[in-house]
């Protein structure tokens, strides 16, 4: 199958709240190109360098997603067009991405990481440290931003019930983390969980965002 028939095929059988964040990373712009002309319009990245530039040689209404770990040096490579960034674990980190963002009279849509995978490798805050974060003060001066959600990945195993309790413990800490702090909110409704082995259950547990590489663009 080509890659406008991957992502047809993965679209069909997405409930239609569930946004496709078609993750691009290591292959050619060409292959992007060929997901846009057939109407495809969200693609993500993990390494700043690299979307910059695609960004650059790309049709300018894609909507580019940053699902990699950011560092806050990097940030302002991408502040004037990247939509969301998925991998936000600091205050630090936040109020970088609200300057650079401000500079460019934006508003970049952020979910909060979380570590919920049994490996240690993975990035990502606990519940406690995204409470703390959230109840800074500053948090609320923060215009330039707009935190839309959680993210998280599971481990990497074949195990599916430890893949299915992630996700779980994922949505049930975005429903604390929505009535503690976003009750107000409409705007904090994403969770964005599931990639290529796993998106299936991760729909089941309550996603509202997948992001999916290799099954739509082939091995890396
Ligand atoms: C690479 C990557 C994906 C996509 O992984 P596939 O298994 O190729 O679908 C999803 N999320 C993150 C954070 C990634 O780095």
């Amino acid at each position: 199958m080509n890659i406008q028939q991957q992502i047809d095929d993965i679209k069909e059988n997405l409930p239609s709240h569930v946004h496709l964040v078609a993750v691009s990373k290591t292959k050619p712009a060409a292959a992007i190109q060929e997901a846009y002309d057939g109407g495809h319009r969200c693609f993500g990245e993990n390494k700043v360098q690299e979307l910059v530039e695609k960004q650059d040689i790309l049709p300018k209404d894609i909507e580019w997603h940053f699902i990699g770990h950011l560092q806050t040096n990097k940030v302002k490579y991408m502040a004037s067009f990247v939509d969301t960034i998925h991998a936000v674990d600091s205050l630090k980190l936040l109020k970088e991405i609200n300057k650079q963002a401000k500079k460019h009279a934006r508003i970049i849509r952020c979910l909060l990481q979380f570590h919920i995978a049994a490996e240690s490798s993975k990035f990502g805050m606990d519940r406690v440290e995204a409470e703390a974060l959230l109840s800074h003060p500053d948090v609320a001066n923060l215009d330039h931003v707009d935190i839309v959600g959680v993210m998280g990945m599971a481990t990497f195993t074949n195990d599916t019930a430890q893949v299915r309790q992630e996700f779980k413990n994922l949505h049930a800490i975005f429903q604390d983390l929505k009535t503690q702090f976003f009750a107000d909110k409409p705007s904090f409704k994403e969770i964005s969980m599931g990639m290529s082995g796993d998106y299936e259950i991760a729909v089941e547990e309550g996603s509202t965002m997948v992001r999916i590489g290799s099954t739509i663009f082939g091995h890396r």
